[in-house]
């Protein structure tokens, strides 16, 4: 996307980058950048306490904090220190290393005075592990093999990951913080930029290269005022958390490593830019303007009808306990999609049966008396999962994920089950056989077999229309199930041949895309007259359903139910209680009866404003 030159009306340069609109909202603050630790930084010169920005020692590089990924591993000899330390130089790194922990350890703390609830909790005792005396002593010890004080630092971090991972449970927990911990502490050392989510001393805009599931997992919606990445699509997960947040989004912003750490941005999700420097008080007025148009939708309590009275079901799409709990307090009317791996993505090993059950019943008891749809896990392609024993492919996202999984091992899914029965029995009443379906089904005979593992549990099953061979065939897949949903998000992915990650291709995994309306079309029509006569609710639980205008569409092809974050639901709430069912089909028409996706969006949005 092009990088626009104007000149602002303070008589300042004022840059204007585009990228695509994801979460709609203004915001107004410094652009904070996420900082990744590069491995490339730390291979060379010697362990000298170079300054900022300089190859500081011959240490391997510290882990990337919060990616997910497994890190290097930490080198067993330094070539930027002789192997016969002296007490000197080992009582020097050992100071170096203690301070840089105490620095670390400090602004957790202070992070953590600014947080509330989980997060301060987590916050803390990440700040007591950096001030840890076992560490600091592993520390030394591996300074009196010879390592310099970066590589004992990784290496003292690897022996305790070693440790925890074979004590396994709630210690194999505290790997990712400890690898978090230990890529802060070196990057102090090296005089770099702390790593990772960087720490916000006043609101921001959160600016990323891309963000990793598990980077956006702890970001506090009151600090970060907008998210912006250089890559990503609209149906990513920096876009699906973003959502969820409530956070003004925009992905596939070319040219955003131009704008410096601390410059000030007007972000516009709904246009797709951010302006660079900005005239002070016209973005300062806006933002406020918006966030105050922002919070009357939210004001928006349900029930969800349509303008005629037409009752639309309404749920929310969460990853844990307490996103179930947030969308129960608000007027979301079930929960449509609970993506569950998302819930174990940092788990090294698999959770029990047992701790699994746990976790399902609090989500099943948000809701005791309303629909509430568990997915098995959709491990794979861009949500790796530890212990889902998936191998490196070429092609992941044409690979094993989702219900391909039993490709591995069927226990996985199994256990699941199990899990959930148990879930659902504990709860009881409306809960007593929860809804449950299976990511990326492709073939009739997953369906088939997944349903036969469901009814054997006293569960009730249904699949994902997320691959196009079960939207093509609806009619053979639609016997076996108890109901659909449509998963824009793939479906598009794989309608338009297009990853679903590629900022390159943002326009065309755009759900508008006339191709996948048809196909949407075609499968609530097929489940609303079943070849057995009975009806299968469809719902739609991509990103699709977060757009209020498209959302208007859905409904108008014949699906039953939308799902979509929790903070999205109000402005689809209020949106569809303006319009009557007879409209939503007349936009609908509109929408499949125009060549692109930009087209269709746009005689929608022209039609819906009169
Ligand atoms: C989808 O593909 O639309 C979907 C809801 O699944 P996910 O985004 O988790 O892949
Ligand atoms: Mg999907």
């Amino acid at each position: 996307m092009p990088l626009d030159a104007q000149t602002g009306t303070a008589g300042q340069a004022r840059t204007t980058i585009r990228g695509t609109a994801v979460v709609a909202g203004l915001a107004y603050g410094p652009a904070r950048w996420v900082r990744r630790a590069d491995p490339t930084e730390t291979g060379a010169a010697a362990s000298d306490g170079s300054g900022p920005g300089s190859p500081a020692s011959g240490d391997a590089a510290a882990p990337a904090p919060n990616t997910g990924q497994a890190p290097e591993q930490p080198p067993t000899s330094d070539p930027g220190q002789a192997p016969d330390s002296t007490p000197e130089q080992v009582d020097q790194s050992r100071q170096r290393f203690v301070d840089a922990a105490a620095t670390v350890g400090e602004r957790l703390d202070r992070r953590a005075a600014l947080a509330t609830g989980v997060s301060a909790e987590v916050l803390t005792a990440n700040a007591v592990l950096a001030r840890d005396r076992g560490w600091a002593k592993a520390v030394v010890k591996e300074l009196k093999k010879g390592l310099g004080v970066e590589a004992a630092t990784v290496a003292a971090t690897e022996t305790f990951v070693a440790m925890f991972t074979k004590i396994g449970g709630r210690q194999a927990e505290r790997i990712t913080d400890l690898r978090d911990i230990c890529a802060r502490v070196v990057a102090e050392l090296q005089g770099l930029p702390e790593p990772g989510i960087p720490e916000f001393d006043e609101p921001g805009v959160l600016l990323a290269d891309d963000l990793a599931p598990a980077d956006t997992a702890g970001l506090d919606p009151d600090m970060v005022l907008a998210i912006v990445c250089e890559h990503g699509g609209p149906t990513s997960h920096t876009a699906i958390i973003a959502r969820q947040l409530g956070i003004p989004c925009i992905v596939a912003a070319a040219g955003l490593g131009d704008v410096a750490d601390g410059e000030r941005v007007l972000v516009d999700g709904a246009a797709g830019t951010v302006e660079v420097g900005p005239d002070e008080r016209v973005a300062t007025e806006a933002a406020a303007a918006d966030r105050e148009m922002r919070l009357k939708a939210a004001g928006w309590t349900g029930p969800s009808v349509l303008a005629d009275g037409h009752p639309v079901d309404l749920l929310a799409n969460v990853q844990d306990g307490d996103g179930a709990a947030a969308a129960a307090a608000g007027p979301a009317g079930g929960i449509g999609l609970f993506r569950t791996e998302l819930a174990f993505l940092d788990r090294p090993t698999e959770p029990t049966v047992d701790e699994q059950a746990e976790l399902y019943a609090q989500v099943l008891s948000a809701f005791p008396d309303a629909k509430v749809v568990t997915r098995t896990l959709d491990a794979g392609s861009d949500k790796p999962l530890a212990f889902a024993g998936m191998t490196q492919e070429e092609n992941p996202a044409l690979g094993v994920r989702g219900i391909r999984v039993d490709r591995i091992d069927r226990g996985l899914v199994d256990r699941q089950l199990d899990a959930l029965a148990e879930a659902g029995g504990r709860v009881g009443g409306a809960q007593s056989s929860p809804w449950v379906m299976a990511p990326m089904v492709a073939i009739v005979d997953e369906a088939r077999d997944f349903s036969r593992r469901c009814r054997e549990r006293g569960l009730t099953p249904g699949i994902m229309v997320e691959v196009p061979s079960v939207a093509v065939a609806v009619d053979r897949f639609l016997p076996h199930v108890d109901f659909l949903s449509i998963g824009t998000n793939d479906l598009t992915q794989y309608v338009m041949a297009a990853d679903r990650m590629s900022s390159e291709l943002a326009a065309l995994t755009d759900p508008w895309q006339p191709a996948v309306l048809r196909l949407i079309r075609a499968v609530a029509q097929a489940g609303s007259a079943t070849p057995d006569g009975r009806v299968v609710p469809v719902g739609v639980c991509g990103e699709a359903a977060a757009d209020p205008h498209l959302a208007m569409v859905l409904l108008g092809l014949g699906v039953s139910s939308l799902s979509a974050a929790s903070a999205a639901i109000p402005f689809v709430g209020a949106a569809l209680s303006e319009v009557t069912l007879e409209r939503c089909r007349e936009l609908a028409a509109l929408a499949l009866d125009a060549d692109t996706a930009a087209e269709a969006r746009a005689a929608v949005i022209a039609a819906v404003r009169g």
